[in-house]
């Protein structure tokens, strides 16, 4: 089937499969009116294809014989200003999936066909209604697990990302035509190569670029999450720990030591930052082997983990194991001591913590106290770029493409420098123009925008 092709008119279930209150159908191309005239019929007055934009309008939904499917609303949006840029409609039908088959069958019926994943946004990328990165918002929006994740794809949405790199690439695109202007009409009175503002464009739009890109460490942790290590020896407070920060009970407690054989990734907002959370099995030496693959696996988890949270027992003596855990944990580069058991009477020492953990936070995983100063801990550790909303950079894509536009314009800046003519520094200065437009997707090749919308889901 050919992607590309906007003339079949798409339909699909744009919410998901589970029984909800309200379920969408949604439709878009150019026979979007005859469909939607042929399967909704309004209460009263003229059918959709004669109404007005924008309006919501309660009827029936038939099917293909014409018996009744559900009583629903429509509202139908004209190209250009629509979604896709095409003429599309919308059903608001009651939230039973069986209801929304039957539905999206009639639209078949009526000449739709089914949309593949990421049509509808791709459909809005072509016809210019979004660049990429803001098609890349709308994807990462749905898929956001935190609220700054969630904000900061809603102003990359609002076309936050574009408006950074659009200046930096008209600035470049001036350079090249006022070089193709000097050289193409020699007789014309242009003003000559004029190197010191080239290099001053290059200079500034390379710090813009290096501003951006800078963003992307923590971009990266806020939508992928920080791996982090819940480390201790048994009984410590792991699992108790885990399941107190997760809410409910994810991991087995118990008191036999050693019982969390396995590791297990759980993920959950603390401080507002995403944690990959890998509860390991008690770090201690042991000749049970079973246990001991465990043991091996929480020093692997240690050497993956980004941040280390170490779980001590306050009411029990430091043992040897628990300084094998201060020494595992001084592996990773971020470590929270958590000294736990805090409803017991304390015989440890949170200042003889301070030396090797970034912090040291007192807690009782069994009554929940003392984890809001575990969670500024953990938002201190990973604090958010002084960037708006939107210019923190998630996507390894976009990532990508400014570092070659940098690694371009690094090369038109030496070039500069080492007095070369001024073809080569036009060179590398189009090289980083082509790699901003694959960022906006510009001048993205189609192969690449395929990968990207598949990754969407269907309905979207
Ligand atoms: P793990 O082996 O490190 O995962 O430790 P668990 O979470 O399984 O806990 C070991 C034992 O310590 C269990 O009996 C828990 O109920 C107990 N425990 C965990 N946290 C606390 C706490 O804050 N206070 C007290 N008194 N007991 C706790």
């Amino acid at each position: 089937m050919n992607l590309t092709s906007q003339k079949n008119t798409i339909a699909a279930v744009a919410t998901g499969g589970v029984v909800s209150a309200i379920g969408i159908l949604r439709v878009s191309g150019p026979d979007t009116l005859s469909v939607i005239d042929a399967v909704f019929r309004p209460r009263s007055g003229a059918p959709m294809s004669e109404r007005e934009d924008r309006q919501l309008v309660y009827g029936s939904l038939l099917d293909r014989d014409g018996a009744l499917l559900d009583l629903c609303l429509c509202t139908v949006s004209r190209a250009p200003r629509s979604y896709t840029g095409e003429d599309t409609a919308e059903l608001q039908c009651h939230g039973s999936p069986t209801v929304l088959r039957a539905g999206l069958r009639a639209l078949f019926a009526a000449g739709a066909r089914q949309a593949l994943a990421g049509e509808f946004s791709r459909r809005a990328f072509l016809n210019d209604r979004m660049d990429l990165t803001q098609a890349e918002a709308v994807i990462d929006l749905i898929h956001s697990e935190t609220e700054q994740a969630a904000k900061n794809a809603a102003g990359q949405l609002g076309g936050a990302v574009l408006r950074c790199v659009q200046p930096i690439y008209q600035s470049l695109a001036d350079i090249a035509s006022h070089y193709h202007a000097v050289i193409d009409y020699p007789d014309e009175d242009i003003p000559d190569f004029q190197m010191q503002a080239y290099g001053e464009t290059l200079s500034s739009a390379s710090a813009e670029l290096e501003r951006l890109l800078k963003t992307f460490a923590r971009g990266r942790v806020m939508t992928s999450g920080v791996p982090a290590a819940i480390l201790g020896r048994p009984n410590a407070g792991k699992s108790s720990l885990l399941n107190a920060l997760l809410g409910y009970d994810r991991a087995i407690v118990t008191d036999v030591p050693g019982t969390t054989r396995d590791t297990l990734e759980e993920r959950c907002e603390l401080g507002g930052v995403l944690l990959r959370l890998t509860d390991t099995a008690g770090l201690h030496d042991t000749d049970d082997r079973v246990e001991a693959l465990g043991v091996e696996r929480s020093r692997r988890a240690a050497e993956q983990a980004a941040l280390a949270i170490s779980v001590f027992d306050a009411s029990e003596p430091l043992t040897e194991d628990d300084r094998t855990v201060v020494e595992t944990a001084k592996q990773v580069s971020s470590r929270i001591a958590v000294l736990n058991k805090s409803d017991r009477p304390a015989l440890l020492d949170p200042d003889s913590f301070a030396p090797d953990f970034d912090a040291v936070c007192v807690i009782s995983a069994k009554e929940q106290t003392g984890l809001a100063a575990l969670e500024e801990a953990v938002a201190a550790l990973f604090p958010l770029p002084e960037a708006p909303a939107g210019e923190i950079l998630t996507n390894e894509r976009q990532a990508d493409a400014i570092r070659r536009a940098l690694s371009s314009l690094q090369a038109a800046q030496d070039a500069m420098q080492t007095g070369f003519t001024p073809d080569a520094v036009l060179t590398e200065a189009e090289a980083a123009m082509q790699a901003i437009g694959e960022l906006t997707g510009a001048s993205v090749r189609e192969d690449i925008t395929q990968r990207i919308f598949e990754r969407f889901c269907v309905g979207k």
